[in-house]
């Protein structure tokens, strides 16, 4: 029998998780009230499986990687970009130590010097000594992506119900009803929670507690110019990138920083910032800021999967979106459909919480 899912959430996670429910054959409504998302749109849209991560999660990423090159064959138009990094915003030793273990883990990251760094980006104003390159990292430029799979996924007959307010859950025997703020209800097998920083509160009608934090992070954008940078550039205190639309893209860091309570002049400094990394960037201009905010489970990892007495709901949630969804939204897929058990997705259930997993802020990083 063909298995009816309501999404609720229309950005990166919950398109994802939409596409390959309708592509495995599921009769699927994605329920947005912004469809294109919300943190999505305001994200720096890094792939990276980098430093800072324990094992299980690097596997996670680096799947996840891997999984951007398998859906960009699937749908055609995805706006990705394997341009690769270079950093140096770490102490000089961390960087080694990260590259030694990560090398060590397959990741295609080298030390290159500053001759090379100067050739790969002659646009850098200044050249640190060393830095390290990964060139299987890159972008998905977020918003565009998410609207592709959306209309790819309306082609395969996936319904979108749009601009309408989801106001809670119930749970029924063997389904959920996702209940609208115009008073009607959307009966279904299975409800997938891909609701970003509003997944807490959702939950919630449900007597479900999920841990979600909302850090803001500040990025500023330029005016689109001729290219600049040929790939990602992480130095420290500015996180760099050139969008496919010319515009260059920075933080304090690939999060954003807390633009305080004066996000003008924060975001004043910061452009600032950019312009003097760059040869020529006196002539840049601001033309505008973004502030997000991140959806981020208490501990820095990702909640995905069924939530424990409660089949027919699944929760996804996650920082580092752009990175993981088309990993979660396979995993998803299958979990859903087949009732199977993704092993990559085991550390990462909403009970680890009921154990009280310590804090992990240098992943909530990432
Ligand atoms: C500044 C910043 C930088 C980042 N940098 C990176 C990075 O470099 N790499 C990376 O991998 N990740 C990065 N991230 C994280 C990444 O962008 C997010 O993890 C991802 O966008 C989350 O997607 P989402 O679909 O879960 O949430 P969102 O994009 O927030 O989408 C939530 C959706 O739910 C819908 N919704 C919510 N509540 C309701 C309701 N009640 N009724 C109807 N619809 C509802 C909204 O309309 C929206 O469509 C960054 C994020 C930010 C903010």
């Amino acid at each position: 029998m063909v298995k009816q899912v309501t999404v609720i959430g229309g950005g990166i996670i919950g398109a994802s998780i939409a596409w390959h429910l309708t592509a495995a054959g599921a009769r699927v409504c994605l329920v947005s009230d912004r469809p294109g998302g919300v943190a999505t749109p305001n994200s720096f849209a890094w792939i990276n499986a980098t430093w800072g991560n324990p094992p299980d999660y690097f596997k996670l990423r680096i799947r996840a990687m891997r999984e951007w090159t398998r859906l960009s064959r699937e749908v055609s138009g995805l706006p990705l970009s394997w341009q690769g990094s270079i950093g140096w915003d770490l102490p000089d030793q961390e960087m080694l130590d990260y590259a030694a273990q990560h090398a060590g883990w397959g990741y295609d990251v080298r030390r290159i010097e500053a001759d090379e760094i100067a050739r790969l980006e002659p646009a850098l104003a200044e050249i640190p000594p060393f830095a390290l390159q990964v060139r299987e990292e890159g972008v998905a430029e977020p918003l565009a992506a998410t609207n592709t799979l959306i209309a790819d996924a309306r082609q395969k007959g996936m319904e979108l119900v749009e601009g309408l307010h989801v106001t809670g859950l119930r749970n029924r025997q063997a389904g959920m009803d996702v209940l609208l703020a115009d008073g009607e209800m959307l009966e279904a097998d299975h409800a997938v929670l891909a609701a970003g920083a509003e997944t807490a509160a959702l939950a919630a009608t449900l007597d479900i507690e999920v841990p979600v934090e909302t850090p803001p992070g500040l990025l500023v954008h330029s005016r689109p110019v001729p290219p600049m940078l040929n790939g990602l550039v992480l130095a420290p205190g500015l996180h760099l990138r050139q969008t496919s639309e010319g515009r260059l893209v920075g933080g304090s860091d690939f999060g954003g920083m807390d633009p305080g309570a004066d996000p003008q002049a924060a975001a004043t400094e910061l452009f600032g910032k950019l312009q003097q990394s760059l040869k020529g960037g006196e002539a840049l201009e601001m033309e505008f800021l973004t502030i997000g905010h991140r959806p981020t489970p208490r501990d820095g990892f990702p909640i995905i999967g069924t939530v424990d007495g409660m089949d027919s709901l699944y929760l996804a949630v996650t920082h580092s979106g752009i990175t993981l969804a088309p990993a979660i939204g396979l995993f998803a897929a299958n979990e859903i459909l087949d009732g199977t058990s993704e092993p990559l997705l085991a550390p990462y259930r909403l009970s680890r919480f009921a154990a009280a997993a310590p804090a992990s802020p240098q992943a909530a990083q990432i």
